[in-house]
């Protein structure tokens, strides 16, 4: 995928580009007992699915709400973390005891949220260990640490890199002073590439969300946040920033407070610039938004086994949970998680089933993932080929040079990279 993308007139496939996924976690059905029967009957069964999964505690605590979050964090407290841990541990165990998980096995355990560098380091690493006793790894399977810049202490980082901890996420946004003002992130720009230099010293690998189409943003800031990136050596998510109602950035813009995001053009250009910047630079797009310079982020299981592999997420709020057809998020506010937790409850609020043709979908959204269909895999799970499934949509991409096909894969071509999030809607129900 390395090299710049096609020139500025074969780029106008569609009027605009789209956002994917058309839902967020709060659009899952809600769960119902038949749906939840369904789930224990599937835990109680063995994993013979062959992919290896990623195990994924949250801590779902902020210390400070960023203006575009939509995430269902609760705000930190010392004394809640204990009694949260507690219930954690004791979902994991629910999890862990299960005959689905004692015959699977996992390549990551991350922790995630929310800000899990609000932990002590005690807590942090206790809750690592945890994880490691009561579940099956692969041996050479990954640890990662999501925090933000201002809480990962030198001590946390040093603790990390000892530990022998792969990675640590901090969601840097952007290193335009101004717009992290805007956005409520705390830190300076400075503070933030000073964290990643030391975690990089240290022999970590770190990858940073960046976004662009932030209200007020320039083409130029976007590009000195991409090149900041790269000369921090840093691994990279670099992601359009989608603006849901329900958050903090929504209103201002409604209220004149903030500007307006950027036209689709602009955005288009954002997307285009920090492509060809990181590809020059050695990265390889990987995933929905990832640049990597770091060879085992292409093999990463969670990613490649889409979607019959598996995330276990656990924890108040989490959302990106799915085993094979079942997607789940938890009981967001921390109180009522610990609750259902302490009465012997899978803390789950929202649960569905994939039927076949859904997973169909879920098959096709790998071109968003910039991973090949395999067209054998399809037709050995559905009987049919793609073609026989989505015809029209197939010739479509096709012609419009957006994908290729041979006698074993359909995939992404360069020019299809800008528009993958429109190729997914192609497959979409309701497009
Ligand atoms: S740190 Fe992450 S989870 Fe917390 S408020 Fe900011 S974006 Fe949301």
């Amino acid at each position: 995928m390395k090299g710049s993308i096609p020139e500025k007139e074969k780029q106008n496939s569609y009027d605009s580009r789209e956002s994917w996924p058309p839902y967020t976690f709060r659009d899952y059905a809600d769960i119902a007992p038949e749906t939840y029967n369904a789930f224990m009957e599937f835990l109680s069964t063995e994993n013979t699915s062959n992919k290896v999964m990623e195990l994924q505690p949250w801590i779902s605590f902020c210390d400070s709400r960023c203006t575009f979050c939509y995430y269902p964090n609760n705000p930190f407290s010392i004394s809640m973390m204990e009694p949260y841990l507690k219930a954690l541990k004791k979902e994991l165990m629910m999890y862990a005891k299960t005959r689905y998980v004692q015959t699977s096995e996992f390549d990551e355990i991350v922790l995630g949220g929310g800000t899990p560098t609000l932990m002590s380091k005690d807590q942090m690493f206790g809750l690592i260990k945890f994880c490691e006793q009561n579940f099956n790894t692969v041996d050479d399977y990954f640890i990662k640490i999501t925090g933000s810049s201002r809480s990962f202490s030198k001590e946390k980082l040093v603790a990390a890199a000892d530990y022998g901890v792969f990675q640590v996420d901090m969601g840097a946004q952007t290193f335009d002073d101004k717009l992290r003002k805007m956005l409520n992130l705390p830190d300076s720009a400075e503070h933030v590439k000073e964290e990643v230099k030391l975690a990089r010293k240290l022999g970590l690998c770190v990858c940073i969300d960046i976004m662009y189409n932030i209200p007020g943003q320039t083409l130029e800031s976007w590009t000195n946040t991409v090149k900041t990136a790269i000369e921090l050596d840093a691994e990279v998510d670099a992601y359009c920033l989608e603006v849901y109602p329900e958050t903090i950035l929504y209103k201002q813009m409604q209220s004149g407070q903030a500007p307006p995001q950027a036209d689709p053009e602009l955005e288009k250009q954002m997307y285009v610039a920090a492509y060809e910047l990181f590809t020059e630079a050695g990265y390889k797009p990987i995933g929905h938004d990832r640049y990597s310079r770091e060879e085992w982020h292409a093999k990463e299981n969670c990613l490649n086994g889409w979607p019959w592999a598996g995330i276990l997420t656990t924890g108040a709020g989490c959302f990106m949970g799915y085993l094979q057809r079942f997607s789940y998020s938890n009981i967001e506010n921390a109180n009522d998680y610990i609750a259902a937790v302490n009465e012997g409850r899978f803390p789950i609020a929202k649960l569905s089933e994939s039927t076949d043709k859904e997973m169909m979908r879920k098959v096709m959204t790998k071109l968003y993932l910039r991973l090949p269909v395999d067209k054998l895999e399809f037709q050995e799970r559905f009987g049919k080929l793609p073609e026989d499934v989505y015809p029209k949509q197939l010739q479509r991409l096709n012609e419009k040079g957006l994908i290729e096909i041979d006698e074993k894969e359909i995939k992404l071509t360069k020019l299809g990279d800008i528009w993958k999030a429109n190729i997914a809607w192609e497959f979409a129900e309701n497009k």
